[in-house]
């Protein structure tokens, strides 16, 4: 048995239920054998088994009230994946499928991607089980102020500094900033994501939905393509897709859906986005009542997005949204790239169709790396008492993104696979994570 093929069964056996984590895991490792091949220091030291192990994984449970008095019990996770090169970084997801495996996938992946940010930060994610949907103000309060009793005692702004996610909005993490506050006294960016009116950074909002189009802008541009023109399948209606979405429109792009977790919406005429903004930032409604403001749209129930005839698919709402079915009927459409904008939409085996069959595909850890970038930002601007423009901000973040691509591209370069920007982004990520530890003796 290979060294490498130690390593991935070392992964599924210490990890027997935790699939999504597995998987985030299995991709890793496949991009890192020739890197491991070349540098035997990273062999030698173990660097492979130390990264896959969290430093620290945190779980408790959360007792709130709901507004008929009754005591709800939720689980609370957090996990600090790995602080090599920076305090931990990564946001909480408040969805009822969170559990150990969502939570260990997503920090896996945060450790890569915000190396590639090139901010001096660690790996870490959390969350709960809690489901937002459906609760009024005051239990979403109780709920927050709960989870950061306990959350707050593991986390600092040289420490831990955690975000949002799914789930979790300005809203969320204004109630958890409060109770932090409370709690320790001391007004520091312990979060990110904060209102502009006490310590937020101009164009967090934005920044991982304008990021995926700044990616995809330079990955385009490297194959002599352009998004001018191009139509865009969108999934999901949330953060990440309403301003992906928003940048494509500014970038001559037509996107032709979105969707939420009940259905999608095909509009012939382009969306319409500000219908969007009021359904779902405003009034928190369905995505099919799109409809009532657009009648030539049409509102499909479930799955079914990918068929969408396009020439670059943005998977913006979850992860494992988009399987080799879907991939092959993207590809049948004559589709040109796929950026996610998600973390992991895209499954390995559809991931592989797409680089077999020559479509250029961005990984998440890439494309979507503008949202923690701008956190970074963020926390950067809470150390020196001061806010920059939206201007300079996105001048920032559009740089970010930039450098991401030629890292990513160099690499996959380096290693014998252009245009691979997985495993680009995998080596290249890798990289710099790996000689901060070498760098930092045995931990
Ligand atoms: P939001 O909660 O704002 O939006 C999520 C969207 O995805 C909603 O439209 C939601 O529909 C849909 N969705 C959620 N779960 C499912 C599901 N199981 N099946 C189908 N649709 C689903 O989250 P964000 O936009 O912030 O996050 C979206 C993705 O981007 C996540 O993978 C997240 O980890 C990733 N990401 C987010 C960043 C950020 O800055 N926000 C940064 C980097 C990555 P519904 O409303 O019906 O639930």
């Amino acid at each position: 048995m290979t060294y490498m093929e130690e390593q991935q069964n070392n992964l599924i056996q210490s990890n027997a239920n935790e699939p999504e984590f597995i998987q985030a895991a299995t991709e890793v490792l496949q991009s890192l054998e020739p890197v491991i091949q070349k540098h035997s220091k990273y062999r030698e030291s173990a660097i492979l088994e130390r990264l896959i192990e969290p430093d620290r994984q945190i779980k408790f449970r959360v007792t709130w009230t709901d507004d008929k008095g009754n005591i709800r019990i939720n689980r609370g996770y957090r996990v600090q994946f790995n602080h090599a090169i920076g305090p931990y970084k990564g946001g909480l997801r408040f969805h009822p499928t969170v559990n150990f495996s969502i939570v260990k996938f997503l920090g896996f992946e945060q450790i890569f991607k915000n190396s590639l940010t090139g901010l001096p930060i660690g790996g870490g994610k959390g969350g709960s089980d809690f489901d937002p949907k459906g609760k009024s103000e005051r239990e979403i309060m109780n709920f927050c102020q709960s989870f950061m009793t306990e959350l707050y005692r593991h986390i600092g702004a040289n420490t831990d500094v955690p975000a949002g996610d799914i789930g979790v909005g300005s809203r969320e993490i204004g109630y958890l900033f409060g109770q932090y506050k409370r709690l320790c006294n001391q007004h520091t960016g312990v979060l990110t994501g904060k209102n502009l009116s006490y310590g937020g950074s101009l164009v967090r909002k934005e920044s991982t939905g304008y990021g995926v189009l700044y990616f995809l802008d330079a990955m385009l541009k490297a194959s002599g393509k352009s998004i001018e023109g191009k139509t865009f399948v969108i999934s999901g209606s949330g953060n990440v897709a309403i301003y992906a979405c928003q940048k494509a429109q500014e970038m001559g792009g037509k996107v032709v859906t979105m969707s939420d977790s009940s259905g999608w919406i095909y509009d012939p005429d382009g969306i319409e986005l500000e219908v969007i903004k009021e359904l779902k930032e405003v009034t928190q409604r369905r995505i099919a009542d799109y409809k009532a403001y657009r009648p030539n749209a049409v509102y499909h129930e479930g799955t079914g997005i990918w068929n969408t005839p396009c020439d670059i698919a943005l998977p913006c709402a979850t992860q494992n949204e988009l399987l080799l079915s879907d991939a092959k009927e993207l590809v049948k459409n004559g589709v040109i790239a796929v950026s996610e904008g998600a973390n992991m939409p895209c499954n390995l085996d559809a991931v592989h169709y797409f680089q077999s069959n020559k479509v250029l595909f961005s990984p998440g850890k890439a494309s979507n790396a503008g949202g923690v970038a701008v956190s970074a930002l963020e926390m950067a601007q809470n150390s020196i008492r001061y806010s920059w423009s939206f201007e300079k901000t996105d001048r920032k973040l559009n740089q970010i993104m930039k450098d991401i691509f030629e890292k990513v591209s160099n690499a996959a370069e380096e290693y014998g696979l252009p245009g691979n920007y997985v495993a680009g982004a995998n080596i290249a990520g890798f990289i710099k994570v790996a000689d901060a530890m070498l760098a930092q003796g045995l931990f």
